[in-house]
């Protein structure tokens, strides 16, 4: 069982699946502490096990199962109306589909697919970018989810911007709504 105040190398392993689901823990340090619970208890809210930021049997054989089936093949599932795991070795449309999906899932609006009033040469003319709007604490989960997913672009000004998976901090004009490309 790992909970806050486990340490070691299993926590770093929690900690790379928790990441590479979308799911960013804070870090890969080995240490379960705050940051790593929440990524914890958000992952279990997303699945359907009881929210305790504990990875006893269930979180854990859901979790690391879903690394070696579904995780590692590439293929969004998307079974059930569900965004299973990251495809974080897809294609970036498997990827935009995961986003979407995940979006519709947590109640959030795709605004915006193609075209619209997006400068020329923008993702959205490539097909490759939605836009997600919702209530602001939905638009942060949605934001901190797909933090770690090292997306082509990120942006949602309250919590800053990812450009080719690197922080780049909030770019401005992206206030009432979430972009995000691959
Ligand atoms: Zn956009």
């Amino acid at each position: 069982m790992l909970k806050v105040g486990s340490r070691g190398s299993d926590v770093t392993r929690l900690q790379q699946t928790l990441a590479r689901a979308g799911y960013n823990p804070g870090g890969t340090d080995g240490i379960f502490g705050a940051n790593t619970k929440a990524a914890v208890v958000r992952y279990q809210r997303a699945h359907g096990l009881a929210a305790d930021g504990i990875v006893g049997n269930n979180t854990g054989s859901k979790l690391f199962k879903t690394r070696n089936d579904d995780f590692w093949d590439g293929k969004p599932d998307g079974v059930g109306g569900t965004p299973g795991s990251f495809p974080v070795n897809g294609s970036n449309r498997q990827k935009l589909d995961y986003a979407t999906n995940l979006a519709r899932q947590m109640g959030l609006r795709i605004t915006s697919t193609t075209g619209g009033k997006h400068a020329p040469g923008s993702y959205h003319y490539k097909g490759r970018a939605i836009d997600v709007a919702g209530s602001p604490s939905k638009m942060a989960e949605y934001y901190r989810r797909l933090a770690g997913t090292r997306p082509t672009e990120l942006f949602y000004d309250p919590q800053g911007g990812i450009k080719n998976g690197r922080p780049i901090g909030a770019i401005g004009g992206h206030r009432d709504h979430v972009h995000i490309a691959y």
